[in-house]
């Protein structure tokens, strides 16, 4: 069988890609491996798509290059998103800081990319497992359903989170099957761990949520933050995680609006103790439990000047040091991945291997969470479609 473009993965990015590539003529098959195309786009945003952000820039994005995302996004925005969720009568809704999301559910993004491919005549073979791909002046790709023929071939297989939702290295491997660097993957948007101690420390918490700022790796993220039977997640906590490192500690400031040091100097006089004071401006069960392991909480009277500046100091920073992550099985993305280096930005293609394009979360472009990451995935598949 012969085709002039193969798409690997029938995620956002190989769907987006196929639409645009099929519009502009040009025969597409995708093939998956999964039995149901858009796995994630499935269960994304709590079953609502978080789809795009209207506040998209590079610096949303991490990547060896911060420069390479900007030429992509550039050229296919949030706005050309909106409007085909438009076009196919999507109601959607706008949460907080820009996030984009359905109103129904996540399934109309699914059909209405199934729709596109289908008005574009793009082909899915599902359930398709790649045996071996060569290239002599084309692509072979050799399948459990026979061999196929194609111009040009589009890896877009994602990164290695959720592997229960048909995750794998294998474009990873085809990078390095075609001489391309790779930038050492890792999990990203994903809980900590806590140490033993730790663990045991805040075992009866667990369920309590906050909002605070988080600070990991030169970057800041102010959200809830939430404490889990395993260690911490929630919003801010699931950002700083794709900029941490194994090893390295984390600064949470438990009270990012409120100066801690002025309440405390408000009530010095009083026979108030440490741990009913920051109950008021902290969960009950959170601020008696941190007391009891971080601050003596006796009555603010009995605290002298030095340990009252020490304590908002530590109410404003304390320090926190993971053991690790949940890693790939609850890693909303992977950081890392093919080296931009190796990519046109304006195409995706490969500098080295003429007619083999990159897309998506398989290259080391990683969005912050917020629908970020779908629209690196729609921006990337529209700019190799206009190509492939
Ligand atoms: C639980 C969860 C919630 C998320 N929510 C959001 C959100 O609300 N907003 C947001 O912006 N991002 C979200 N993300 C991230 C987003 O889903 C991904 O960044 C995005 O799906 C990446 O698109 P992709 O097309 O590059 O890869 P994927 O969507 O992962 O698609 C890759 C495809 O390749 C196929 N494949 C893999 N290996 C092979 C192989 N060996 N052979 C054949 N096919 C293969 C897979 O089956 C899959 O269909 C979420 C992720 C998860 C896990």
């Amino acid at each position: 069988m012969k085709s002039d473009v193969i798409i690997i993965g029938a995620g956002a990015a190989g769907l987006m890609c196929a639409i645009e590539a099929g519009k502009l003529g040009r025969p597409v098959i995708i093939l998956d491996h999964a039995s149901k195309i858009g796995q994630k786009i499935l269960v994304s945003g709590g079953g609502r798509c978080n789809f795009t952000n209207l506040n998209i820039q590079a610096e949303n994005y991490i990547s060896a290059n911060p420069h390479f995302c900007k030429s992509a996004l550039a050229r296919f925005t949030p706005q050309d998103f909106i409007a085909l969720v438009k076009k196919h009568r999507i109601s959607y809704n706008e949460k907080e800081d820009g996030q984009m999301f359905c109103n129904g559910s996540s399934r109309q993004i699914v059909d209405m990319l199934l729709d596109e491919c289908n008005s574009a005549s793009v082909r899915i073979r599902l359930n398709c497992k790649i045996q071996e791909i060569t290239k002599n002046r084309k692509f072979i790709i050799k399948t459990n359903s026979g061999v196929i023929e194609s111009e040009s071939l589009v890896v877009a297989t994602g990164g290695l989170s959720y592997p229960n939702l048909g995750a794998t290295g294998f474009g990873h491997s085809i990078a390095a099957q075609f001489g391309l660097r790779i930038i050492s993957p890792g999990p990203a948007l994903v809980p900590f761990t806590f140490s033993r101690g730790d663990r045991e420390r805040f075992a009866e918490i667990s369920g309590v949520s906050l909002k605070a700022v988080v600070k990991c790796g030169g970057h800041e993220f102010k959200g809830e933050i939430l404490f889990t039977h395993r260690g911490l997640s929630g919003p801010a906590i699931l950002q700083s995680s794709s900029y941490w490192e194994n090893g390295k500690e984390i600064l949470i400031n438990l009270l990012p609006d409120i100066d801690a040091h002025s309440i405390f100097l408000s009530n010095r006089q009083s026979r108030v103790e440490m741990k009913n004071l920051l109950s008021r401006y902290l969960p009950k069960r959170f601020a008696h439990k941190w007391c009891e392991f971080y601050l003596p909480s006796k009555p603010l009277c009995q605290y002298n000047d030095k340990e009252l500046l020490n304590a908002s100091r530590f109410v404003h920073g304390w320090i926190i040091k993971p053991a690790g992550t949940e890693g790939y099985g609850t890693a909303e993305v992977t950081r890392g991945g093919v080296d931009t280096g190796e990519l046109s930005s304006k195409t995706m293609e490969a500098k080295k291997g003429q007619g083999l394009y990159f897309i998506g979360e398989v290259v080391d472009v990683t969005g912050h969470l917020g629908g970020y990451n779908f629209h690196w995935a729609w921006a990337s598949g529209w700019a190799a479609g206009q190509y492939a």
